[in-house]
């Protein structure tokens, strides 16, 4: 069993996009600069956006962080991002998310400049994207896809089970699996809530993402050996720490990982993979 290791694989992608913003800045280009706007105080959700601009730091992107209060209108956000959208200076945005209850996000993302959309939450990227076509791919699915790649891990012809179908990991997941190229050229299933016999799927595949935010849900009896696991799964659950949680993935690790060929941690596995895909994109957004 190999561990698939997200943290140092981001770290080693973070020096090349430094090397990279040292050639832009070298031919007097400027930094790319990633913009934030959180709002509220949830406390995952701040801890995020730190991490996100601490990535931002390391690589010489500048960022810029908006914090709003939770009573925030939905209104003003809404202005507020159209500001963002009409600053030249900005290459990138992102709204964590989620949002106080009050606040539509559907309308949130719709707001955000299809070129500056760097989550790739968009209903034009994520259309692009199920076409095939230059997008800014939602950055969890790219993480994902990419560590496998830096692993070279085989997809084509693979049997891929995704558990679960939201519209930020699942679904444009199996879209990009099922397409015809590298890493991709996979057979996907998607189950989720609904799905019976969920483990007769998870026997018969070749990788297995889990992505349902139910912590441990992977079991041991329900992964053939040699099986690819990736675990996206966080959650916090209590924990006697000094924080007063521990961070949990969607796999029950101990059983899991002595059949599988490849695992993901939790932490340090995926998480911090879907920061470099947000890098990526706002470099690549630098560049438009
Ligand atoms: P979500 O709540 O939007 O969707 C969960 C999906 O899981 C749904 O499609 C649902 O049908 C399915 N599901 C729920 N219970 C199930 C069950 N018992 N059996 C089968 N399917 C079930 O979740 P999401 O936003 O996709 O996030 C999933 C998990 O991934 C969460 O723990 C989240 O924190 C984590 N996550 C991690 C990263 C990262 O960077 N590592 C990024 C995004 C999400």
């Amino acid at each position: 069993m190999k561990i698939l290791d997200g943290k140092a694989t981001a770290d080693q992608i973070k020096l090349e996009i430094a090397a990279e913003v040292e050639k832009m800045t070298a031919q007097g280009k400027k930094r790319p600069h990633l913009a934030a706007i959180l709002v509220g105080d949830d406390g995952a959700s701040q801890t995020y956006v730190g991490h996100k601009e601490k990535a931002c730091a390391q690589v010489g992107f500048k960022s810029t962080l908006l914090r709003l209060p939770a009573d925030t209108s939905e209104e003003f956000l809404l202005s507020e991002i159209a500001k963002i959208n009409a600053d030249p200076d900005i290459d990138g945005l992102i709204v964590q998310l989620p949002l106080p209850k009050h606040i539509n996000e559907q309308r949130v993302i719709e707001t955000i400049d299809p070129a500056k959309d760097v989550d790739g939450f968009h209903p034009v990227n994520v259309g692009k994207m199920v076409l095939g076509l230059p997008s800014f791919v939602s950055a969890t699915p790219w993480g994902i896809l990419e560590l496998m790649e830096r692993y070279g891990i085989e997809t084509s012809g693979k049997h891929c089970v995704i558990i679960g179908r939201s519209n930020i990991v699942g679904r444009p997941l199996a879209n990009l699996l099922s397409q015809k190229s590298k890493p991709g050229d996979c057979t996907v299933t998607i189950c989720h809530s609904r799905t019976k016999d969920l483990k007769e799927y998870t026997l018969k595949a070749d990788i297995i993402i889990a992505a349902l935010g139910v912590p441990e849900f992977l079991k041991g009896d329900m992964v053939p050996e040699g099986a690819v696991v990736i675990d996206v799964g966080i959650t916090r659950v209590k924990a006697d720490t000094k924080t007063g949680f521990r961070l949990a993935g969607d796999v029950q690790f101990s059983e899991v990982s002595p059949k599988c060929s490849y695992i993901t941690p939790v932490p340090g596995g995926v998480g911090p993979m879907t920061i470099i895909a947000l890098l990526r994109n706002t470099l690549k957004a630098a560049a438009l």
